[in-house]
Parts: C-alpha cells; structure tokens; sequence
C-alpha cells in the first residue's frame, strides 16, 4: 500500500468504508464493495491528501505520485487483460472526482480515457462494434476537450448539429462509425483552432490532464459556492478515481441504470429504479431518451408499455436483485446503487447513501428498527432535523379553490406560494428586498443552486424526477414541480404560459410539490400533524435528549401549535408583539407617544385588559408548563406612526392635534434605535409601564388559578446590562405580584429573570445572577452586539461576506460558537459560578437551528426555545447532540 494511491478491484482493496476522509466517499465504497466480492470494475483512488497538496503547491504532485499510477495502472491492466494504449486491446479508464460530502454534479468527469485514433480501431474490432467505439471516442474527445482542454462543448455540439441536418437525421442513433469519423475529424479541427495544437494521442498524457482537471474543479466556481453553502471545508479536498471502463452500450444485452435499495419518494421497502438499453451512464442523467422500471410490478405501477430489466436482462437482474440486498444489509441504510450490464454481465459502479424524501426517511429509519437492522438510538441519528421542514410546515388546504395552470412531476414535496422570478440574480435580489419568490426555468443547472436556495419553491419545466432540480430540491427540503411540460416559459420575456394565459415576473403563484401542480395565487394552506412513524420516531427522540425544547409564542394560535409539536413551556413571549393589531397599535403608539405619567396611564389602562386576556389565553393552554413573559421591548421605530392616517388616529385617541404628534414623534425619532430607547431602558424611565404590564400578568394568572389550573409565570426582564437595572425592575415585579395576590388572596408560584442579550451581561452574569432566578439568552441581539453588526441592516452585505468565505454562515442564523459562542460560555459559567441552580435557556432564533442546537447542549443550557414550527427540528437536534456527532448520512 501506498501513502498516496489505493488500489481495488478483484475482490480485494487497500481501504474501506472506514476511510472515507482519505478516499473520498465514492472511493471508500469502491474499497468496501470489493471486499464484499461485488463485481466492482478495478481501479485506483488518489486521496484527498493528493488534492490538499495540489491546491498548495501550484498544482504539483508529491514526489514518486507518478510511479505509483504507473503501479496502479499495471494492476488494472493484469485483472483486466488490456493494456493502456494498446492498439489491439486497449485498456479504458474513467476518471471521477469523489469527496468526503457528497457534491453532486459539481465537480468534473472524464469517460473513455485511452482512446485515440489506434486504439479506437482496436475496440471497434475487439467489440465488433465500429459505431460503438466511434461514438465513444468522440465522447470522449468532447469531454476531454471541455473538461481538461478549455473548449467549450457548444462548439462540438454545433459540428454534430450541422452533420444530422445536413445528412438529414433526427436523432444521434441514426449516425453511423462512418459520421462519427468525419466528425472525430472536425472535432479535432475544433481543437486545432481553439488550442493551436492536436488533440493529446498519448493516454498517460491525458490521464495526467484529466486527474490535473479533476482536482482543479475541487476550486471552480461552482464547487466553492456549494461547498459554502453546505459548510464543507475547503481543506476537505477531492480524492480521484480511475477505474477501467466497462460499458453499458455495447448492444441490445447491454444497459446502465440506477436502482435504489428502496423507494426514494415512500420508503417502500421494495427496489426502485430505472435503465436504458445500450446507453452510456451519461444519458440517464442527459435525459433524452426515456428510462425504463427495474421491475414488472414497478412497470406495471407506472402503466408504461417499456419493458423492464427484469424482463430484458433477466440473469443480471436477478444478480442485481441479490447485489442490493447484500448492500444493504452491510451499510444498514437505503443505498443508490449505479450500475452497468456489459453484454448481460453486471458491474456496480457505485454505491452511496441514497438521497430520499422527509417521509421516506421516517419511514426507512423506523422500519429498520422494526426489522432489527438499526437500534432506536441509530434511528434517531439518520433524521437530518433541517430537512424535516418540509413536513412541518403548511400543506395546501384541501377545501381551498385552486386555480391550475398545469401539472409537471411531483419531485419535491411541500406547498408554497410566492412571486415568480425568472433567474438566479432576480431570485436573490427579490428575496433580498424581503419578496418571497418562486423560481421557474427551463431546468436547472448547477448555476442556479444560489437561486434555488433563496426560493421558496422551484418549477422547471422540462426534467425528470432524478433531473438536476429534482435532485437539488429534494435535498434542500423545498418544493419542486419538475417537467411541467403543459408549460411554456420564455426566460428572455420573463413569462410563464398556461394554454393562453400568461403569468408574469413578479405575478403570485403556488406549488405542491407532492401533487405536482403550479397554480396561480396563493393558495391557503393547512397545518400538519405529527403522527404515524413520525410521532414513533419523536417519542424516541424525546427519551434520548436532555435538553428542553420550548416555543417563541404569542398568540393562541402560536401556542397550540407549539404544544402539538411537543414543546415543553413558552420560552419567550415578545408582549409587544401582542399589539400589532391595528385594533391595539392605536393604544400602544399613544403611550408612546405620551408626554406624561397621566398620559401614560391613560393609554396603559386601555392596553391592560387586552394584556390580562392574551396572557389568561396563554396560561390556559400552557396549562401548568413554563410561560417565559417578557416584559416591553419594543425598538421604537417598529411603533412609531408613519402616514398622515396613522398620526390622525393617535391625535384623537390623545386628544391633541395631528402636528403636535408629529412633532413628538420627531422628538422620538432615533439614529440607532436598536441600540436606543427599548428593553429595560423604557422600563427605567417608565416604571408605570412595565408596573402596568406585572399587573397584567399576575392578574390573568390568579383568574386561571382561581379556575382550578396551574400556572407558572416567569417574568424577564429585557435588555439588562448593568446589575442595578434589574434589580430595581425586579423590585417593581415584586411588589406587584405581592399585591395582586394579596387583592386576590391567590399564591402564585413564579419568577423573574433576565435575558443575557448584551455582552457586558455576560462579562457581569455573576453579579446579575445574585438577584436574577433564570437567564435566557437573547442571542439575536447577543449577535448584533458582540459584532457590532445590525440585525436590520446586515442583510445588504453579508452576502458579499459570504461569497468572500470572511463570514461563510450568516451568525443570525447559525450561532457563531467562536465569539458569541464564548459569550454564552462565560455567561453560563458566571452565573452559575454564583446560583448553582440557575435555570437557563436561549430564546434568540438560533433555538431552532440544529447546528446551534448542538452548542448550546454542550455550553450546559436547560432549554432552547424557538418558533413553533421549529420546535420537532429542536427535539431531534437535542436528541442528536445528546447521542454525539450525528452520522453521515451521504456518500
Ligand atoms: C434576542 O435578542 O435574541 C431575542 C430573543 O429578542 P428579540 O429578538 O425580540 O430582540
Ligand atoms: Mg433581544
């Protein structure tokens, strides 16, 4: 074995499944599945550590790198019974890229490496096929020269063009070795003109260009931005495989296809797939001829007349039939498979963790458990909590009207609604200016994956369900209605045609990805429930976690749908949320606006009862779990009135005139207002406010005692950074919480606390701790102040952050564990340093990201608390920071 070159193929291999970050995941399967004894082609894999060396040496090799190929290469060539450039039986290679984290159609391919114009006529003879071994040399020349050499393949698609118009073809399988040869000829015409050289007849040199290529594109563009967005670490890099060629197009016994373990879309447990007859892998993905079933019943299912493999090549079938299942069994999860049948004989050519829906990957994980092939506990692990989004959010509402424009595949489940944008740049700057927005193309390519993640769902209209957006949409939990070919779409008009009706950019539409349908408006949509092997897997997740999971609510509504998602208590509840009705913000602006106690009071006693009912509200159906109350926090500028309507309505309410409120609200106009004259600040200088709003809360919790319930108030105080601030407002809180019981001869247990949101709280955490009985961490505004970084600006230049890699991961939705992260460390570590027992919790938005979910487990919170919907995603990501590193679910 070598430092730098690992060798399988013939039933044994130099590594395994085990050294994924050394051979990239599609080179460890290789290994693995040699070891099994599966017919895997032979061939070599370069590691990872050969790219890192590469990227860091100006594109040079670690020294005895090429002997060592040399090696590998002769081993290929003794197993196999070719050589490498031989005239009469050539030796072919395919050259792949395979990482650690799976980068699909990111980075370059080269097939039918070896040929050139001797050996082509060495395979014609070889495979008595001189049309097959044409068509794959200028494959191979067209690959080559748009990976390795820089020549764009529009030019050779052009010649083949040209040629089939001018003998008169529809299709390329009308094109005999004679048209290949003529167009090898000006194929090689193409590249004299563009390089001012021939195309490389040597196969060592090409193979060094392609391996240089292969792990160039590890720096390209488009591999970067994936890598950004998917948080893959550039230091990663790519491993190389080069493996002999077997093909899939050598004749009516020879195929190429892809089989799944088990249904991607369901979690059947019954093998799914599709192949093509005498065709190379490449046009599966290509999509220009149509697939065919794997097996009868999956014929029979999807009503098609095609037959499948199982009635075509029937031996290998059923070989592939026991490879699947040994496959499974041995990675103990659903595999996709890729494979070729040359001339009925099977070769796999790849294995991998299969990419499979929400449901489906409930399914799959609960079944297994069921059928002994994984604990619960493994069950848990194999559930990424991001993806589980698409199951929790609103599904159309089935009694609402729908206005179909047409149907396209159902490649993506979840419903949504938004603006319809034609392109990448418009879908970022839409969504960057706060729209919502569906993106419709043609179909999608590598370069569109920016757009599709801003998107709240994707139609293309042409494409498969394993087509490039199918694909891409499915992994990142959004909708996608595929080949939607009822559709037209003229990307240069922006508009999207139904029959006569025409949709424009920026006009509303709505998807269901699960029924496949694109429809104009909004549609409304319904809440989903969590039952079947969801509601087995969350009662799993919920014996294994540690951490508690509470919801962000404020309304009824809110707070129901936290409790059916399983939350544990309100975290936070933003009181000042509570006055967004325009029947409320009247009252709300004018004690804003006020300009004495008297004023003050006068529009308090209005906002009161409205408080005491929405907190009753909450109280009742928390019933006796934690409600975390907020006292008033409202940015100002969130209040203010802006039109004349809005000044006019609070000049009534104030009984003044509509210029002396828009004077005060001059007056109260603020340069940074998030930096101003909010939290416990408004508190200080109005204590009738925050006295009004205890008052509130312990009279609606006396009401709901006194009708036999339990409740558990615990006041926060927001904003804290110097001690005595708390103390005074805590003090307030006291005396009236004492008062109101006594009026009401009630015990209420509760208590008062602090949000730790400013990072001199966390430097004084031990201090404020001697008074304070909970903290919950405000890390949204710990984020704004610990960068200095405004949560209401920074959206126009993170981006910019982002592309530069200086903030790859936006710190206000992932929780920046190096510096904010300390912060909560120092806070947690102070506080408790004074109160042993000192309850803590974070009710920022990074409650409900797993990554974040993850920190705050390990930096020994009690809770995390987070939007309603989020709330099983926060289970499962505290289920999985309580088992350790969850699993690589991809190869
Ligand atoms: C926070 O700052 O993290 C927080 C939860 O409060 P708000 O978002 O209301 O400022
Ligand atoms: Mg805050």
């Amino acid at each position: 074995m070598s430092d730098w070159v690992y060798n399988f193929g013939d039933g044994a291999a130099d590594g395994g499944v085990e050294m994924r970050a050394l051979l990239g995941g599609k080179g460890a399967n290789l290994a693995e599945m040699c070891k099994l004894g599966l017919p895997v082609p032979p061939g070599f894999t370069l590691t990872t550590e050969v790219c890192t060396h590469f990227a860091k040496h100006g594109k040079g090799y670690p020294d005895g790198l090429e002997a060592e190929v040399a090696r590998a290469l002769k081993r290929i060539e003794e197993i196999m019974e070719t050589r490498f450039g031989d005239p009469e039986r050539p030796l072919l290679v395919s050259v792949r890229s395979g990482g650690r984290a799976s980068m699909p159609g990111m980075m370059d391919t080269v097939l039918n490496l070896g040929l050139n114009d001797e050996t082509v006529e060495g395979l014609a003879r070889g495979s008595g096929d001189a049309r097959f071994a044409t068509d794959s040399y200028r494959r191979f020349v067209q690959m080559y020269a748009d990976v390795v050499l820089g020549v764009d393949h529009g030019h050779f698609e052009d010649r083949l063009q040209w040629h089939k118009e001018d003998k008169g073809y529809a299709l390329d399988t009308e094109l005999g070795a004679d048209d290949w040869r003529i167009l090898l000829a000006a194929y090689e015409g193409v590249i004299r003109e563009h390089l001012g050289r021939d195309f490389p007849q040597d196969p060592n040199e090409q193979l060094w260009g392609a391996i240089g290529a292969v792990f160039g594109s590890w720096m390209n563009p488009r591999a970067i931005t994936y890598r950004k967005l998917h948080g893959i670490p550039e230091d990663w890099g790519t491993a190389v495989t080069v493996q002999a060629m077997v093909f899939g197009n050598m004749g009516p016994e020879s195929a190429t296809g892809v089989c799944f373990t088990r249904n991607p879309a369901t979690g059947e447990s019954k093998m799914y797939g599709e192949f093509l007859v005498n065709a190379q892998g490449e046009d599966v993905v290509a999509g220009i001829r149509t697939p065919q079933s794997l097996t009868i019943a999956e014929r029979e299912a999807s009503g098609t007349k095609l037959p499948s493999m199982e009635e075509v090549i029937p031996e290998a079938f059923v070989e592939l039939a026991k490879v699947q299942g040994t496959l499974e069994n041995h990675y103990r999860d659903m595999q996709d498979v890729e494979f070729t049948i040359e001339r009925t004989r099977l070769w796999i050519l790849q294995t991998r963790g299969g990419k499979r829906t929400t449901n489906a990957a409930l399914k799959i994980a609960v079944d297994m458990v069921a059928e002994g092939l994984i604990d619960e506990r493994e069950a848990v692990r194999r559930i990424d909590p991001a993806q589980l989004d698409q199951l929790l959010h609103p599904m159309l509402d089935p009694e609402a009207d729908r206005d179909i424009l047409g149907h396209g595949l159902p490649a993506s489940p979840g419903a949504a609604s938004g603006k319809v944008v034609f392109n990448t740049e418009d879908a970022e700057a839409w969504v960057a200016r706060g729209e919502r927005v569906i993106l419709v193309r043609e179909e999608t390519s590598p370069e569109d994956i920016g757009g599709m993640y801003v998107a709240e769902g994707i139609v293309t209209v042409r494409g498969g369900m394993t087509s490039h957006a199918a694909v891409v949409a499915r992994g990142m939990g959004k909708p996608c209605v595929a080949g939607a070919s009822e559709l037209g779409v003229d990307t240069k008009a922006k508009t999207l045609t139904a029959g006569d009706r025409v949709v424009r950019e920026g006009d509303r539409i709505t998807i269901d990805g699960a029924a496949g349908a694109v429809m104009l408006g909004a549609v409304p949509t319904i809440r989903p429930e969590v039952t079947g092997d969801f509601a087995k897997l969350m009662a799993w997740v919920d014996e294994i976690r540690t951490l508690g999971v509470r919801a962000n609510a404020e309304t009824p509504e809110d707070a129901l749908t936290a409790l059916e998602f399983g939350a544990e208590g309100i975290g936070l509840s933003r009181t000042e949320h509570m006055f967004f009705d325009p029947e409320r913000i009247v009252h709300m602006r004018e004690m804003i606006l006020a300009d004495t106690e008297a004023e003050r009071r006068g529009a308090l006693g209005k906002l009161l009862p409205y408080q005491r009912q929405d907190f009753a509200a909450l109280f009742e159906i928390m019933d006796g779990l934690p409600v975390t109350i907020r006292l008033l926090d409202p940015p100002l500028h969130e209040f203010l009135p802006h039109t004349a309507d809005e000044m006019v309505e609070v000049a009534t309410a104030l009984g003044t005139t509509a210029d002396e409120v828009r004077l005060r609200a001059l007056r109260l106009r603020e340069a940074n207002p998030m930096l101003g004259h909010r939290g416990c600040r408004l508190g200080i200088t109005y204590p009738e406010i925050y006295e009004v709003q205890a008052r509130a809360i312990f009279e609606a919790a006396a009401a709901v005692v006194a009708k036999g319930q339990k409740v558990v108030p615990e006041v926060m105080i927001p904003l804290v950074s110097v001690t005595a601030e708390y103390t005074i407002l805590a003090e307030l809180v006291d005396t009236v919480a004492a008062e109101v019981m006594k009026e009401t001869a009630t015990e209420i247990p509760y208590l008062v606390g602090t949000m730790i949101e400013l990072p001199r709280a966390c430097l004084l955490a031990g201090e404020i701790a001697k008074s304070a009985q909970f903290f919950s961490f405000g890390t949204n505004d710990l984020t704004q102040t610990a960068y200095g970084l405004s949560r209401d600006d920074s959206g126009s230049f993170l981006a910019a952050y982002h592309d530069k890699g200086i903030i790859p991961i936006d710190p206000f939705v992932s929780i920046d564990v190096e510096g904010v992260g300390e912060l909560v460390r120092l806070g947690v570590k102070r506080g408790r340093a004074v109160r042993p027992d000192l309850k803590i919790g974070i009710c920022g938005e990074h409650g409900g990201d797993p990554a974040s979910v993850r920190f705050f487990q390990d930096a020994g919170l009690d809770y995390v608390s987070c939007s309603p919907f989020r709330v099983p995603i926060a289970r499962i990501a505290a289920a999985q920071a309580a088992l350790g590193e969850a699993v690589e679910i991809d190869a």
